[in-house]
């Protein structure tokens, strides 16, 4: 299994070495040609106006948006989530915008900028995950096709959707590498993505 990790800012690093802990082959994905025969893409935490920036400017915006369109599975965690997302009404940039859900940057405001939280991630074999948030987004509507995996004061910040998957919080920044393993599954899996 060869899984990309979109390496343009953020916690590259640490997605990487939780991919290689799994087994998985792990290439940073800087230019589109790096795209070419990946299983899977993970977009990790940073600022999403900076990584969407970046994006448009090394061309893969529209590559990732078609890939995720055709069933390619991307696992998003924090500003990933936010580049996942069709609506981030207090972003001014471009999202690859293919999952149903809308999502509001920075929702729980500067003096709780950096948070722990215990959470309850049902889909995880022996559910409670620490949850690290780091000026964290959150999802503020899911269609009916989006699968909520984790609420935090009654709001999703887990979600899937086919074979994407987004997280508001950083698993990359504990040991726990369920949610990494979850993700592996879903890349296996026999999905209906429904496009
Ligand atoms: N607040 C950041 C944003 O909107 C996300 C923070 C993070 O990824 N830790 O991009």
């Amino acid at each position: 299994m060869k899984i990309g990790v979109l390496a343009l800012q953020g916690a590259v690093t640490e997605h990487m070495q939780m991919l290689s802990a799994l087994d998985a082959e792990t290439i940073p994905v800087r230019i589109p040609s790096e795209l070419n025969g990946l299983d899977a893409l993970v977009i990790p935490g940073g600022e999403s106006t900076t990584i969407s920036k970046l994006m448009s400017d090394y061309g893969l915006m529209e590559p990732i948006r078609k890939l995720a369109e055709q069933c390619f599975p991307i696992f998003g965690t924090c500003a990933g989530l936010v580049l996942l997302a069709k609506r981030v009404p207090n972003l001014e940039m471009e999202t690859i915008g293919v999952m149903d859900i809308e999502v509001k940057r920075n929702a729980f405001g500067r003096q709780v900028d950096s948070f722990e939280a215990n959470l309850e991630i049902p889909a995880l074999h022996n559910g409670n995950f620490r949850g690290v948030f780091i000026r964290a987004p959150v999802v503020e509507k899911a269609e009916s096709d989006v699968e909520v995996l984790c609420k935090l004061s009654d709001k999703p910040v887990a979600v899937r959707q086919g074979k994407l998957l987004a997280c508001a919080f950083h698993p990359e920044l504990t040991e726990d590498l369920r949610l990494h393993r979850y993700f592996l599954d879903i890349i296996k899996g026999d999905t209906d993505c429904k496009k």
